[in-house]
Formats: structure tokens, C-alpha cells, sequence
């Protein structure tokens, strides 16, 4: 990688359930996740699915780096912005969190009450998973995040630091990666995390499963604000939202136009359409980057293997 290159990598863009398939070939059909790289760290945004073939390549690339000298140790930090499944089902299957040369810093919101670490190890119960969270071999940190934190990848270290966001930390570098969570409130039953990851004067932002308000969410659009890139929850066209026989409104998910209002009024750089309804096929897909591409020019559709230098 280049000094200073910034890198968004799509791996899962599907919302709901994963959907393989000779249909979503071109777009892919794993759920959940994003990957951001700089100079030197690796974050991961949710682990659905497309986490899992992330891990293959992580590995791949940890073996590579050894033999060129690398330090043993695999830093990897993974943001959650909740744990619905289509945010967590490819955790148990993701190879990095196996490794005891690995560790696994992850942050999420408290959800329900439910700290981070207790949510995930539910989900891993016997009766649903094989392996307990625990009994993945990986050292694991596991903090809650608040929206009053932000987190901090120093270049100068390997592992991420949470602060209050009041504090004042002296020793930031521009290269410093730094992050920043906003709750939204508009997904069931307790919000989501929406993120902001800056780094040299360069920002994303990542609001998937959010629903859109008339006008726009207003604390959304303020938290989004002069964003290079914007990921955002386009999961439904318009007809299907307003279905009156099985409408979709108050499922936490926005329509293309609701995406496109918070690009446009926030004044972000570019948006990925992200968080695609499973029965939207490639061909349905290639009509909303479209339509999209008429409210906000600069829009694309999230496709599985995207890649966007910043
Ligand atoms: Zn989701
Ligand atoms: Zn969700």
C-alpha cells in the first residue's frame, strides 16, 4: 500500500440473510461487512458474512508478512454497529478469531442492557454454535462503546484506545486513525451505531440499518457532514416502503431516496448504497444504483469486492 492511502473494501452488502446465487452474482450476497485500511491498521465493519472469505485473506496475508518479517502478533479491530444476525453470523467463522497469534479487539454499543461481550456469547451458546465465543483461541477484548467515546489507532502503536470524547488527548497524529459512534435510534429495538472513522483530513462514514425521517435525520445528516464517503442503508425502493399490503416502514431500513437526502443535505463526497434487500437481483440492483444516480450523481451501488481509495 501507498503512505497515507486509505482503503474501503466492500465484503458483504446484502441486509436480512445471505442470498448466493446464479442472481446476485454480480453484487454478491453476503451480509455485512466493510473493511478500512490505512498505512498500517485494518478495521473491520460488522462481521456477516462477507467476514468470513475477509478472514481467508487476512491469514493469507499474515503468513505472507511473517516470512517478510512481520511482528507475530495479528491486531485486528472489528466494529459492531449492533448484533442482529446479519451483523454477527460469520464471527464464529471468521479464521483470524481462532488464531491465539491473533488479537481481536472489538466495540460495539450496549444493546437492551446487554453488554457487547454478553450478547455475542449468547449468540454462540451450544444450542446455537458448536464453539463458544470463549473457546476461540484468539486473545479477545471486548469493549461496549458509547457515543460520548472515541477510539484511537495510533500509527505509532498496534491497538486501538477508547476515550471520552471530552478528553483531551495530546499526542494525535494526523495518521492517527480516530473514531467516532452517533446512536441511532431509528432501527429495532434499541438503534444501531452509525461510525465515523477519520484519518489525515479524510472521513467515512458507516449508517447502515437506519430508517430515514421526513427531511432527513437531522442528527444523522450533522454526524455525516462533509464526509469523503457515506455508506448508507438503501435497502428499499420506494413502492416497497409504502406497500400498503406489507409495508416496510418501521423495519429500520431506508429507501434509496432517504440514503440520497442524507448524502445530499450532509454534502458527503460520494455514496455507497449499502445493506441490499435479498430479493433485489442484479439487474434490480443496476436500476437503483440508477435511480439513486439521479437524486445524488455521485452514488454507486455497494457490490461484494469494491474497493475505494481515498
Ligand atoms: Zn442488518
Ligand atoms: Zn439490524
Amino acid at each position: 500500500m501507498k503512505q497515507h492511502d486509505l482503503l474501503i473494501r466492500l465484503w458483504g452488502v446484502r441486509g436480512s440473510y445471505p442470498v448466493p446465487g446464479e442472481k446476485t452474482v454480480e453484487f454478491g450476497g453476503n451480509t455485512s461487512c466493510v473493511e478500512i485500511r490505512n498505512r498500517k491498521h485494518r478495521l473491520i465493519l460488522d462481521s456477516g458474512t462477507g467476514i468470513i472469505p475477509l478472514g481467508e485473506k487476512i491469514l493469507r496475508e499474515y503468513q505472507a508478512d511473517r516470512e517478510n518479517g512481520a511482528e507475530e502478533t495479528l491486531h485486528l479491530t472489528v466494529l459492531l454497529t449492533h448484533t442482529h444476525h446479519d451483523h454477527i453470523q460469520g464471527l464464529p467463522f471468521f479464521a483470524p478469531a481462532y488464531q491465539a497469534y491473533c488479537s481481536l479487539y472489538l466495540f460495539g454499543p450496549q444493546l437492551l442492557g446487554e453488554d457487547l461481550l454478553s450478547s455475542i456469547s449468547l449468540s454462540m451458546e451450544p444450542t446455537f454454535c458448536p464453539v463458544r465465543f470463549e473457546e476461540m483461541n484468539s486473545k479477545k477484548i471486548i469493549q461496549n462503546m458509547t457515543d460520548t467515546d472515541k477510539l484511537i489507532l495510533r500509527n505509532s502503536g498496534n491497538h486501538p484506545t477508547l476515550y471520552n470524547i471530552r478528553e483531551k488527548v495530546d499526542d494525535i497524529a494526523p495518521e492517527d486513525l480516530t473514531i467516532t459512534a452517533f446512536r441511532s435510534y431509528a432501527h429495532p429495538k434499541d438503534g444501531v451505531f452509525v461510525y465515523r472513522i477519520a484519518v489525515n483530513g479524510k472521513s467515512i462514514v458507516y449508517a447502515t440499518d437506519t430508517e430515514g425521517y421526513v427531511g432527513g435525520d437531522s442528527r444523522l445528516i450533522a454526524f455525516a457532514r462533509g464526509a469523503d464517503v457515506l455508506i448508507h442503508d438503501a435497502q428499499y425502493l420506494e413502492h416497497e416502503y409504502t406497500d400498503p399490503a406489507n409495508p416496510k416502514q418501521g423495519y429500520g431500513h431506508s429507501t434509496i431516496e432517504m440514503a440520497c437526502e442524507v448524502a445530499k443535505k450532509a454534502q458527503v463526497g460520494k455514496l455507497i448504497l449499502f445493506h441490499h434487500d435479498p430479493s433485489h437481483d442484479d439487474d434490480q440492483m443496476k436500476k437503483i444504483e440508477k435511480i439513486a444516480q439521479g437524486y445524488f450523481k455521485n452514488s454507486v451501488a455497494g457490490k461484494e469486492g469494491m474497493e475505494i481509495w481515498l
